[in-house]
């Protein structure tokens, strides 16, 4: 199994890089904000309850992110392999997914970390929301608040990683043929 962690603070472009990854290499994507946005279009109570959260641009708590991961992981055993996408967000869900990866003998093969700067990264978020419906792509203050909660709850987790050896730090700005030519190479040397 290739199991690949795509990384970077909100609006860093993991949405879209994950779409080449998982084309090229036939993986299945597993993005936490999307099973989220499903949840809430579902009106299910685990849904109800995130909004909130989401709407505020905090974290919703590890328990629930954790168990989404589960079932969607034991839903496919047989797959060639994941790009978890804005999962982990905490030090206690990169060891949840290292428990569950390792109990099942398909560890991390990598993580992609994509730098942007804070700016940038505000610039685009706001960009995206002229078009993604997304109530937290809408509001200055709210984006910013998503960054903060980034830096302090979810950069820990590229150290995390970095310890173990297996974070590549890329440069997420600029072409997206040309970043995820540089993602390529470095699932190449993970392989
Ligand atoms: P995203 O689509 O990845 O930008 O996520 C949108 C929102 O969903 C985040 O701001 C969080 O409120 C929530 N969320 C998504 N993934 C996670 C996660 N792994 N842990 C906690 N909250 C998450």
């Amino acid at each position: 199994m290739l199991n690949l962690v795509l990384f970077g603070p909100p609006g860093a472009g993991k949405g879209t890089q994950s779409a080449n990854i998982i084309s090229k290499y036939g993986l299945i994507h597993i993005a936490t904000g999307d099973l989220l946005r499903s949840e809430i279009s579902a009106g299910t109570d685990l849904g109800i309850k995130a909004a909130t959260l989401m709407k505020e641009g905090l974290l919703v708590p590890d328990e629930v992110v954790i168990g989404m991961i589960n079932s969607k992981f034991a839903e496919n055993k047989d797959a060639k392999g994941f790009v978890f996408d804005g999962f982990p967000r905490t030090v206690e869900q990169a060891k949840a997914l290292d428990t569950l990866l390792e109990a099942n003998g398909v560890p991390i093969s990598g993580v992609i970390a994509l730098e942007v700067s804070e700016t940038i990264l505000i610039e685009r978020i706001l960009e995206r929301g002229k078009t993604s419906g997304r109530p937290d792509d809408q509001e200055k203050s709210l984006v910013e608040k998503r960054v903060v909660e980034y830096r302090s709850k979810t950069e820990p987790v590229a150290n995390y990683y970095d310890k173990q050896g297996k974070l590549a730090r890329l440069n997420g700005i600029g072409d997206i043929d040309e970043i995820f030519d540089s993602i390529a190479a470095s699932i190449n040397s993970f392989a």
